[in-house]
């Protein structure tokens, strides 16, 4: 099943771009596209590994791990339920993961985890700024956006209606 960007936008929003299994902050890719170009664009002409469409770990290690994925808590073919409480924000690293395991390993290797994850860090909570840099795509976008795909132009649409920037008195997207 495939979520639009309208659905995908709002999960992660609501869940801080951070993901839902190992609570390491996410990252929107089309952002590390548009960083890469813009690297380019100032004269950076040096071989560049911010962004891949495949995530490939190669082509681009932070999305390897860290890109962000719509991810659902029951999968759909264990009748979960399709709405939005059954989707989460999870990290592609969790995702290809989850993929390769049964649902028992899966969450036992998980609650091993976390518990290793608040140890360190005490708290799982994430900060309400963290974007996962999609306010830079957004400003990206609200430059140019002739170089964009229908894909992109649909992301910039879903997360300009939920951006800081789109409240009033914020300078706008
Ligand atoms: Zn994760």
């Amino acid at each position: 099943m495939s979520i639009r960007p309208r659905v995908a936008a709002e999960i992660f929003t609501r869940d801080r771009w951070a993901c839902h299994w190992c609570t390491y902050p996410v990252v929107f890719a089309p952002a590390l596209k548009y960083l890469q170009e813009d690297v380019r664009r100032r004269g950076g002409n040096v071989p560049l590994a911010y962004y891949d469409f495949n995530f490939a770990r190669l082509y681009a290690p932070l999305l390897n791990d860290l890109a962000a994925i719509i991810d659902h808590v029951q999968a759909g073919s264990k009748g979960g339920p399709t709405d939005l409480s059954n989707l989460i924000t999870a990290c592609n690293r969790c995702n290809m993961l989850k993929r390769g395991l049964d649902e028992a390993a899966w969450r036992k290797l998980i609650e091993e985890y976390r518990e290793l994850r608040s140890l360190q860090n005490r708290t799982a909570e994430m900060p309400t700024e963290w974007d996962g840099f999609s306010t830079m795509f957004l400003l990206a976008l609200k430059d140019d956006r002739s170089a964009a795909s229908s894909s992109e132009l649909e992301w910039f649409e879903a997360l300009s209606r939920l951006s800081p920037l789109s409240r009033p008195g914020a300078p706008g997207v």
